[in-house]
């Protein structure tokens, strides 16, 4: 509580330095401000949120303390153990605290003020100019073609374009474009634009007005698709759609209604099972534990369809009657309506879900209930670790091995391990839960850091899957044809069709083809901003660049030796649904990929279809691989196992067998058995092999022994140095001049680099990385914080260091 009128506070921001900044405080604010609270202060010429660290009366020393400009809270967001955990984020993943604190709240639709670009006159002038010059494969053709509509917010073409904060800057330079910093009451239909329905109102004879072309189409959609849209995804498929939509609703042809956050209708009733003696004896121990109210960590390794929900329910259960709250993480792609509709079943209206795919003012709203109390039972994805829950007791981490617990931008934390520090601080318990645990966990579990559960037989004693592999170079020699499905895969499909069962095909790879050729002179065509090959894709006639969204038109001739002789090679998922529709033309069929999955609706849209019979085979890449629980489904076919093993990455072993395991793990759920089919051309490699033993204990020995011999985690604390700049000659001098940290060698260390990154210009930047594996965890921390001090101090770019700790890939 505050006790009184303090002069000034130290502020954390978030930018780049590793410091907090001392404001003077107006006497408005001197008995309201108090630590956690935010607060808007100037920061150079511009005005930025940051979290009030400390009040005191000690003016600063050296300059004379600015003026704070106005208190967002009256009350602290964050409490002291939650900067604490911010605290513990920067020091062990090297990241400033300002972005730490940042990234832990869902705040941001409390302060409406961003940044806005509009053209100015010259910009306008240049704008038509390009547009009639230039194409869409300069990057600066879209932005401007975009802002010649109206302004548009930084983040909205931060969204939209790949590469816009760079292209801005350069705009800005040239004076085309010009940045407001704006605070405004925002449009209510548009803030939450992503979560309206939008439906046509009836307009029976009258005739329609005069209307631009892009609310003809988008009516004319409307009326070809009668029923209500998500907006958010109408935008995938009609130009425009948003401010058409807008334009309709205040013309009254169209209707715009909130979407409600978690479907009403999806809160089936789901009735607890008793638990079988396995996963009773798993629950005992960790009630055991939640009674002691003392920190531990449990390990429950139970196989795919072994009843590990069911466990969790309890645990939760158990938790509240102790008077204690609970989180409950899934991975991104696991939070769908069905899965929150159990848990509203089981705890009604004392859930709270918190996810990345909500609207600011929603995630705000869920993060208020928690905070209050209202809610004690929270289910999140990765940045539900932060969440405020009162009196936290547990913390329960599901598919604790899924990589999108590691956020891949600053602070690079892994959900997963802040979880297990927040409730050692907490007195809490975590239960990691996962049919294949990542390496790091299982050993931990081996060494008794954490404590084992094993749930090592499918609920009823239903069997595992039988699984086959297939090696498609027997398959090669006996057909002489390149097929992507064998035979065998085949004559299983045809036989699900016959008896009315359900296929699942995995191909980890979206698209079309993967490489455009030439067959004359060997080119392959490349992204203009990355050094990776464009993947074809047939629906939009375009070839398209997965790690910048860079895309261009397919070329008739070869940009290098003009031969007409273009080729397309590698089976990508939209190929492989095409195929089948030729081999079954009468089959069902859908897919599922991030072409065809652009919002969560969808997603949870097509299961949904598919679980209900609509369909016969889904197809797609390992978003289906997922925890879905479809009892029908009785054959599994992976169509390559063998993409991602190429990768040069230490963890492509770990991945693939994780991977294959999880989908055969889909087959035979019900009360019918279920086969897995997978092909390969790597049928000795270990991963592939012992997946299809679903052998984890020999897969993990084997693996562990591999990461011994190579020191890689957990055997050392790892850390990957990126240093990234548009200039190669910068980008390769700056990495060089970093070896003035590496000669000598620090002690109990391994480093590698600099040397290029395995994609070496990524989003028009060059990469050269640096690899640290050290034996103290400690000393690496003290030299990835001297490595950022030291980039800091010689004015690096903001953007030229990236240091990742515990690095989930090298790439
Ligand atoms: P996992 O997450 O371990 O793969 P799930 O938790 O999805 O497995 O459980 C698989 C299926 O078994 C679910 O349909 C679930 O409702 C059911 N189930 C769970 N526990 C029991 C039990 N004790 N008896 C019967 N069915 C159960
Ligand atoms: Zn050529
Ligand atoms: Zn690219």
């Amino acid at each position: 509580m505050p006790e009184g009128n303090w002069q000034f506070c130290d502020v954390s921001l978030p930018v780049p330095l590793d410091q907090a900044f001392t404001y003077e405080l107006p006497l408005t604010l001197r008995h309201r401000v108090q630590p956690g609270c935010r607060l808007i202060v100037p920061f150079g010429t511009r005005k930025l949120t940051g979290v009030v660290l400390r009040c005191h009366d000690t003016p600063p020393s050296e300059v004379s303390a600015r003026e704070a400009l106005r208190l967002v809270d009256a009350e602290p967001v964050l409490d002291g153990a939650l900067i604490e955990l911010g605290r513990w984020i920067g020091a062990y993943y090297c990241a400033p605290l300002g972005e730490v604190l940042r990234t832990m709240l869902p705040l941001a639709a409390d302060i409406r003020s961003g940044k806005v670009y509009e053209l100015t006159d010259s910009g306008r002038d240049a704008a038509r100019q390009l547009l009639l010059s230039a194409g869409p494969e300069d990057p600066a053709w879209e932005i401007l073609r975009a802002l010649e509509a109206r302004p548009l917010s930084a983040n909205w073409l931060q969204k939209k374009f790949p590469l816009a904060d760079k292209v801005l800057r350069a705009l800005e330079r040239k004076g085309l474009v010009l940045a407001s910093q704006v605070r405004e009451e925002r449009d209510p239909l548009r803030a939450a634009s992503e979560r309206m329905r939008i439906e046509p109102v009836p307009r029976g004879d009258s005739a329609l007005p005069k209307l631009p072309k892009a609310e003809r189409e988008l009516l004319a959609f409307l009326d070809l698709h009668p029923g209500t849209h998500n907006l958010k995804e109408l935008e995938q498929t009609v130009k425009n759609a948003s401010p058409a939509a807008r334009s309709l609703a205040r013309r009254k042809l169209i209707r715009i209604t909130p979407e409600p956050i978690a479907d009403p209708s999806a809160r089936g009733v789901f009735a607890p099972h008793l638990l079988n003696p396995a996963q009773q004896t798993a629950f005992d121990k960790i009630r055991g534990a939640l009674k002691e109210k003392k920190y531990e960590t449990f390990l429950l390794h139970g196989v795919t369809g072994s009843g590990k929900t069911e466990i969790y329910l309890n645990a939760i259960d158990a938790v509240i009657a102790l008077g204690r709250g609970a989180l409950l993480l899934v991975p991104e792609i696991a939070l769908t309506p069905a899965m929150a509709g159990q848990f509203f079943s089981r705890f009604g209206d004392r859930v709270a879900i918190l996810h990345s795919a909500f609207t600011d003012s929603e995630r705000a709203d869920q993060w208020r209930r928690i905070r209050s109390g209202k809610a004690g039972v929270v289910v999140g994805t990765r940045s539900g670790v932060f969440a405020p829950v009162r009196n936290l007791g547990l913390i329960i981490v599901d598919e604790e091995h899924d990589q999108s617990y590691k956020q891949e931008e600053t602070p690079r934390y892994s959900g997963r391990d802040v979880a297990i520090v927040r409730a050692q601080n907490l007195g809490a318990c975590v239960v990691l839960g996962s049919a294949t645990p990542s390496i790091e966990t299982r050993y931990n579990a081996g060494r008794g850091k954490f404590t084992l559960l094993e749930l090592p037989e499918r609920v009823e004693a239903r069997p595992m899957a039988q699984v086959e592999l297939i090696d498609m170079r027997v398959e090669f020699l006996e057909t002489r044809k390149h097929t992507t499905f064998s035979r065998r895969l085949l004559e299983m499909l045809q036989e699900r069709l016959e008896k009315g069962e359900q296929a699942m095909i995995l191909q980890n790879r979206r698209g079309f083809s993967s490489f455009v050729a030439c067959r004359a002179c060997g080119e392959r065509v490349q992204c203009a901003n990355c050094s990776v090959t464009l993947t074809y894709h047939r629906r939009d006639r375009r070839m398209l660049c997965h790690y910048c969204g860079y895309a261009e038109k397919v070329p008739d001739h070869c940009p290098k030796c003009e031969s007409d002789k273009i080729y397309f090679l590698g089976v990508g998922s939209e190929k492989v649904e095409e195929e089948l529709h030729r081999h079954f033309p009468e089959a069902r069929i859908a897919r599922m990929d991030r072409d065809t999955v652009s919002g969560k609706r969808r997603f949870e849209a097509i299961l949904a279809d598919f679980r209900q019979g609509n369909y016969d085979v889904l197809v797609g890449t390992q978003m289906i691989a997922k925890g879905h629980d479809i009892p029908n489904v009785t054959l599994v076919g992976v169509v390559s196992a063998d993409i991602g093993l190429g990768m040069p990455d230490f963890r492509a072993a770990e991945r693939t067998f994780q991977l294959l395991t999880q989908v055969a793990g889909r087959a035979g759920r019900g009360r019918l058995p279920g086969i897995v089919l997978i092909q390969t051309i790597n049928p000795d490699h270990y991963a592939v092999r012992l997946a299809g033993q679903q052998d984890y204990v020999h897969f993990y020995e084997k693996e562990l022994e591999y990461r011994r011999l190579m020191a890689y985690p957990p055997f050392s604390a790892m850390a990957n140095i990126l240093v990234r700049s548009e200039k190669q000659e910068q980008a390769l001098r700056m990495a060089n001049d970093l070896s003035r940290f590496f000669v000598p060698p620090p002690e109990k260390m391994k480093v590698t680099g600099p040397v290029e990154a395995p994609v070496l210009r990524l989003k028009a930047e060059f990469r050269y990385q640096i690899v640290i594996k050290s034996q103290s965890r400690k000393a690496l921390s003290e030299l990835l914080h001297r490595i950022r001090k030291y980039a800091v101090e010689t004015k690096w770019p903001a953007t030229a260091l990236i240091v990742d700790v515990d690095p989930m890939t090298l790439m």
